[in-house]
């Protein structure tokens, strides 16, 4: 089934209104306007500042041209372009980079915001464009009785998403959204079309190392699994946090998610002196599920367990604000158990209650992830059972010091204590050694990967794997 393939009436409705189209007209023939593979941006365009905009309005990037694809053909009309112009190129699906990687300055900005058709095969598997935002996958695939383990916000590209890795509430039964992938399609700096059944190197970099790197993936192909029927949430509140009740209360909670079931997934979001801990579940018959975090919900001012909801509307609810914001997210450390933190809690408490705003989570990981070979993907962390981030929210730029002072001093903290492996999907401009945190030892062939694909260094961003 093929969804949103754009009529001009519908392209003119997402451009903006009919005289924003006689706007647009002004600088365009009819022809270039509705040019059937691409439309091209510049400064000049009313509507280039509303496809150069991140989700995150922390970081604005000006590029000299926005190549608005809707072909493959558009796709390697734009790249020629770029290469006339001696101009380097960012690749864009979601726009939901932390640090913005899916912009450039003076560059092209590839933006494949309207390549997003849902493609169902007869083996139940798909083939997406890169640009299917989760909420549209959900939408398309739960009525039909099936899942993919993605994440959580609705908003999220799939391209950025699984290229990066890709978990969330499914991961620890059925591996992260890159380990699902099939097969993918990519544009390289030539033009050239790349599939991964003939080239096996481009579907290993693509599960965990694709994000901007190599080309423009074009299409993921994914398989799927049988929906579970229900879903269950478990919320505990605490409040009025002291440093003692933090590290009572955190140390129970790895306890208690250190043999949690493969279908279920636990967070710890630590937010000033208020904790929240989440747990779901989607086995059935899960009578039994909360004796797993009996010692913590004595504990908790607030407890309410949502048991067995319709799936669609529980994962509804996490789908989070549509809108960009200001924020500053990222990767604090990938744990194996708590030893990895457990010297530097005191601290880590301290730190994080120190500058109201700033938000502390730990999720789970492990499970099926872990089934796989560190070699087997770029995604390196096959050993790891925790991802923590620090998250912090603001609404005018004037807040942004504060928050990215604090973050500098928890992430060193954290690495202090010997955590240095991240999460490719949650970037830190400022990480050291960023590229081997991500990929450790699988760096290297990363990149050889990218002197095959994009010898040039076309493909650009602060850091692009080089
Ligand atoms: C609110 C929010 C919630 C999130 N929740 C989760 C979650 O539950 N689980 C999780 O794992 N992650 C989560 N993330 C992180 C998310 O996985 C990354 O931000 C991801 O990179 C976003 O993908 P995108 O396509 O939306 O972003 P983009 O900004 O478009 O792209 C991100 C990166 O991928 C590259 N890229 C994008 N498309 C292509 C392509 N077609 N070809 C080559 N390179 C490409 C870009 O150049 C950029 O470097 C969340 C992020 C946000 C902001």
């Amino acid at each position: 089934m093929i969804q949103n393939n754009y009529t001009k009436r519908e392209f003119l409705k997402l451009l903006g209104t009919g005289s924003l189209g006689i706007f647009f007209m002004s600088f365009y023939s009819f022809d270039d306007f509705f040019e059937e593979d691409l439309i091209l941006l510049t400064k000049k365009d009313k509507n280039y500042d509303n496809f150069r905009k991140s989700f995150n309005k922390r970081i604005d990037k000006y590029p000299q041209y926005i190549a608005l694809c809707k072909t493959e053909k558009g796709v390697q009309k734009a790249i020629a372009l770029a290469t006339e112009k001696k101009l380097k190129i960012a690749i864009r699906s979601g726009g939901h980079s932390f640090e913005g990687f899916s912009n450039i300055d003076n560059g092209l900005l590839i933006h494949l915001g309207l390549m997003n058709k849902i493609s169902w095969q007869k083996d139940n598997s798909i083939i997406l464009q890169p640009a299917c935002l989760l909420q549209d996958i959900y939408a398309n695939i739960l009525p039909r009785k099936r899942v993919i383990p993605a994440g959580s916000c609705g908003t999220v590209g799939i391209g950025g998403l699984a290229l990066g890795g890709g978990y969330g509430f499914f991961s620890r039964k059925y591996g992260l959204t890159c380990d699902n992938l099939l097969r993918v399609k990519m544009i390289d700096y030539n033009g050239n079309i790349i599939d991964s059944t003939t080239d096996s190197d481009l579907l290993w970099a693509c599960k965990g190392g694709g994000n901007g790197n190599f080309g423009v993936i074009i299409e993921m192909h994914f398989k799927t699994y049988q929906a579970p029927p229900t879903f269950s949430g478990y919320r505990l509140k605490f409040s009025n946090l002291t440093k003692e009740k933090f590290i009572q209360l955190i140390k129970l909670w790895f306890k208690s998610t250190e043999n949690l079931p493969r279908e279920a997934f636990s967070a710890f979001v630590l937010n000033g002196k208020f904790l929240t801990i989440l747990f779901t579940n989607y086995q059935l018959n899960q009578d039994k599920f909360e004796n797993y975090f009996s010692e913590l919900i004595p504990l908790a001012n607030d407890y309410k367990p949502m048991k067995e909801r319709n799936l669609a509307a529980a994962l509804k609810n996490y789908y989070g604000v549509k809108e960009p914001i200001y924020f500053k997210n990222a990767s604090a450390g990938l744990y194996k158990n708590i030893k990895d933190i457990e010297n530097g809690l005191e601290d880590i408490f301290n730190q994080v209650t120190s500058t109201k705003g700033i938000i502390y989570q730990i999720n789970t990981l492990g499970g099926k992830i872990n089934d796989i070979k560190s070699t087997d993907t770029a995604y390196p962390h096959r050993d790891i059972n925790y991802l923590s981030e620090l998250q912090a929210y603001w609404d005018l730029p004037s807040q942004e010091a504060k928050f990215v002072q604090t973050f500098e001093t928890i992430q060193t903290t954290i690495r202090k204590l010997g955590n240095i492996k991240q999460y490719r999907n949650y970037p830190d401009i400022n990480f050291p050694d960023a590229n081997k945190s991500y990929f450790m030892d699988n760096l290297t062939r990363l990149q050889q990967l990218k002197k095959k694909y994009d010898p040039n260094n076309i493909f650009d961003y602060p850091q692009v794997i080089k």
